[in-house]
């Protein structure tokens, strides 16, 4: 199988974050299987989703960690000009849900195991799921790897970034806030505490912490948008126009640049909660509230300088080209468990999470190009 048809095998399991990666899972161990690799899969709590990882080559140290996610963004709303699940080839276009984040990565890697055959340092192949809702699936993946495979020299983290090799990207708090209120009668605003209207003003206060940040962050330093950002995502709330609304509920993430955590920003929204917000809505109905609760945490990938993984990376690609992106991937958490890492992947993240998401057929070549290179080096 070509890393084209691989990537055609994975695009056709739809496997959207909020839905099982298992048909996925069985079809790579079982793949892997019929190469004689062994993969081991690390579940989630409830079993319906997995983690899988596999060694290929000997159980030695100095080995290399690729590392894909197996979920993909929703499909739901977006005007798609042919089926997400089903790739499609369009002149040098492949479309569908996941193509460029990140089956392509995952395909080419998978298509390339028959030539791993005389390996003297190993290619470990890692697939997470839950990337997409926070990175959720990795952690328990990476503390299982780091106890069982030898030390590996660098992990390769194939996120989108047109096989320019990334240096740092931003990281990721989480948060759902539940607002509660008080019903009445739209007309006695009154009598009323309004959990959307209150929800509305929390939004708002995010929003221009945001501007606090834009303007306090040094423009040069490489993230475009160069500054943490602060965004609101999903919002439901309200029963009807002419009633006084008794819930809201919103989510929302702090994206941070290295360095900087999205903890002053949670406490800081807290304490308008508790000081601003509250008493005027308890002053009206004494149980209102307003509850915010973590979702994620993820790491920012924290500047990398000369370790081996960027090294390595740079030799297989050719290029001197270092990059930051500012959106958030697996390459932190590999990092913060002390692994040398480096993130470089096919295609670009201007496609990822879109309508008519596709990688170019040039990008799939470049990617096969990077780890034929790898194969030979560890060969
Ligand atoms: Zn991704």
């Amino acid at each position: 199988m070509n890393s084209i048809e691989m990537l055609k095998t994975l695009v056709g399991f739809p496997t959207v974050s909020r839905d099982s990666n298992l048909p996925l899972i069985d079809f790579v161990d079982s793949w892997l299987g019929e190469h004689g690799v062994t993969a081991v899969r690390v579940p989630n709590d409830e079993r319906t989703k997995a983690n899988l990882y596999a060694t290929i080559g000997p159980m030695v140290e100095g080995g290399v960690v690729l590392s894909g996610h197996t979920d993909v963004v929703p499909i739901d709303g977006q005007p798609w000009d042919t089926d997400p699940f089903e790739l499609t080839q369009k002149e040098d276009k492949l479309y569908g849900r996941g193509t460029c984040d990140m089956k392509g990565f995952s395909a080419i890697a998978l298509s390339l195991v028959p030539e791993m055959k005389s390996l003297r340092k190993p290619i470990h192949i890692a697939l997470s799921y839950d990337e997409e809702i926070g990175c959720l699936g990795a952690p328990r993946l990476i503390e299982q790897m780091k106890e069982q495979i030898p030390q590996p020299a660098a992990v390769i983290v194939g996120e989108p970034s047109m096989m320019e090799t990334v240096t740092a990207h931003k990281g990721l708090s989480a948060y759902r806030t539940v607002v509660t209120g008080y019903e009445a009668h739209s007309s006695q605003t009154h009598r009323g505490v309004s959990a959307v209207m209150n929800a509305a003003k929390l939004i708002n206060w995010l929003s221009e912490f945001e501007g606090h940040f834009k303007d306090t962050t040094p423009t040069n330093n490489g993230f475009i948008p160069h500054h943490t950002t602060v965004h609101a995502g999903v919002i439901h709330g309200g029963t009807a126009l002419n009633i006084i609304s008794r819930k809201c509920e919103f989510l929302w993430d702090v994206r941070t640049i290295p360095g900087k955590s999205a903890t002053n920003v949670h406490e800081e929204f807290e304490e308008y909660c508790h000081e601003i917000l509250l008493p005027t809505m308890r002053s009206v109905y004494k149980e209102a509230d307003i509850e915010t609760s973590v979702l994620a945490n993820v790491p920012p990938m924290g500047e990398i300088l000369d370790n081996p993984a960027l090294k390595l990376a740079q030799d297989l690609t050719g290029k001197k080209v270092r990059s930051r992106v500012a959106y958030v991937a697996e390459a932190g958490q590999f990092q913060e468990a002390g692994f040398s890492t480096v993130l470089c992947g096919p295609g670009s993240i201007d496609q990822a999470h879109q309508p008519n998401e596709f990688i170019s057929i040039n990008q799939m070549e470049q990617g096969e190009q990077f780890l034929r290179k790898l194969i030979q080096r560890l060969s």
